[in-house]
């Protein structure tokens, strides 16, 4: 498949694009009106009816959605088709309590296939390309999500998924892999077995990554990149509104641009719940444009980002979120401060002696709130003086404390000692109950 032919959508005029999304808005919401009971309660609570939704700023008449909605209909009480239509089930891993359950029709794979072959498309990913995909296969979206995504590209896919990393390291070399593509904590853990086995992944003709499914800094890229010798991209996406393949970055590395012919996004103020103008930072919300079984109306995912409108320099008109700092739900309160753990991975990597391997553990002491701070450091400097792990140690603490403001504890680690994850990192330990 010609690059262009994957990507056309990426590239409409403005007009054409908005008019696209009205006419989708229109009948994603009928369907839902029709289908969806709690969907339908909510507008006539409102007193709102499809026919209302003239423009696409009617939009914000429509009710939100929260997770508790889908939480509260387990298992399929959302679905806008018959079980006989529905031809996957995937499910977000849910920390606690009931997943969250999502349908797909035959139509509504493709879809997501074509979104993620976009999302590759925009990292110069193309037919004839080799996929290392080890995000996790299974209920969670990221394995099939990428995987039908690059065979409609026409790459071919290596279905590894995660675990057996030192397998991994040797099909990569062995089967020619261009492409990579797993959480970026993973692939920290990839890079590292690599080097124990005395693979240089830079040797390889591995050529662009396709990270997401958890925060990750440019510090991180910065340090992601120089090791494997690769272009890590960013890509996003979460299991309510498909999976991987909602926005990825292009070439330009400038923000994710959204496919929003099939993404409606929002950003509204997380307190109030107004729409906020482009460029303003605040919670992301999305309406499904083309979703047969699990439209999703005003989505709030809880996560934090703001949408840019000015054209791109690689040509597309889509607009672009900028890179998801946090979630909301990951938002520390330490002594009344507000703590992203992203805030801490990028002071840690500031500093030229750390891996990029941390923790945070939060305790409280006499009714105090501490943090500790651990973070692996290669082994040779073990060896040196006390003195210069001391100095270290202030130099850690000191750039933590210059971004967030607070004195932290900062632990030192040998390589290896904290454990590592083949999916999601688990970074917070929170002890205070
Ligand atoms: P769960 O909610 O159980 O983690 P999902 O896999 O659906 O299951 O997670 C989606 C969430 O993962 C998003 O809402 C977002 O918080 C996070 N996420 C996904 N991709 C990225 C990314 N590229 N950058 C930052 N966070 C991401
Ligand atoms: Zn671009």
């Amino acid at each position: 498949m010609a690059r262009q032919a994957v990507s056309a959508a990426d590239f409409v005029s403005g007009e054409a694009l908005r008019e696209t999304q009205l006419g989708r808005l229109q009948k994603t919401v009928a369907r839902a009106y029709e289908r969806v009971a709690l969907f339908r309660e909510r507008m006539e609570e409102r007193g709102i009816r499809p026919e209302h939704i003239q423009t696409l700023k009617d939009i914000a008449l429509l009710p939100f959605t929260v997770k508790t909605d889908l939480r509260d209909t387990y298992p399929t009480g959302m679905f806008a088709s018959p079980m006989a239509e529905v031809v996957r089930l995937h499910a977000s891993s849910g920390t606690t309590g009931k997943p969250i359950v999502v349908g797909y029709t035959k139509g509504d794979i493709d879809v997501w296939s074509q979104c993620v072959a976009r999302a590759l498309a925009c990292g110069g990913a193309h037919a004839g390309d080799v996929l290392h995909n080890a995000y996790g296969y299974g209920l969670f979206t990221g394995g099939l999500g990428l995987h039908y995504g690059a065979e409609a590209l026409g790459a071919t896919v290596v279905p590894v998924s995660g675990g057996n990393t030192e397998r991994q390291v040797m099909l990569m070399k062995d089967f020619g892999a261009t492409l990579v593509s797993c959480t970026p904590s993973y692939f920290l853990h990839l890079v590292e077995a690599a080097e124990k086995m005395g693979v240089s992944l830079r040797d390889l003709p591995l050529r662009a990554g396709f990270f997401g499914a958890e925060p990750w800094t440019d510090a991180m890229r910065q340090r992601i990149e120089e090791e494997a010798g690769i272009k890590a991209f960013d890509i996003y996406g979460l299991t309510e509104v498909c999976g991987p393949g909602v926005a990825n970055e292009c070439e330009c590395r400038n923000g994710l641009h959204v496919f929003e012919d099939h993404f409606y996004p929002e950003i509204i103020h997380p307190d109030t719940l107004e729409p906020l103008p482009d460029g303003e930072e605040g919670e992301l919300v999305f309406t499904s444009l083309t979703k047969e079984a699990f439209p999703v109306i005003r989505y709030r995912t809880r996560d934090l980002s703001a949408i840019f409108a000015e054209r791109c320099d690689c040509g597309r008109t889509i607009r672009r979120i900028r890179r998801i700092r946090a979630r909301n739900d990951d938002m520390l309160i330490i002594r009344g401060v507000n703590v992203f753990p992203s805030q801490v991975e990028a002071a840690l990597l500031s500093v030229d002696q750390t891996l990029p391997h941390f923790g945070i553990e939060v305790s409280r002491v006499d009714g105090l709130d501490q943090m500790e701070v651990q973070v692996e450091i290669p082994r040779h400097l073990f060896s040196d003086e006390v003195r210069t792990l001391e100095a270290l140690q202030r130099t850690i603490s000191d750039a933590i404390f210059h971004v967030i403001n607070i004195r932290v504890n900062v632990t030192l680690l040998a390589p290896g000692a904290l454990p590592r994850s083949e999916g999601k990192a688990k970074r917070v330990m929170d002890k205070r109950g």
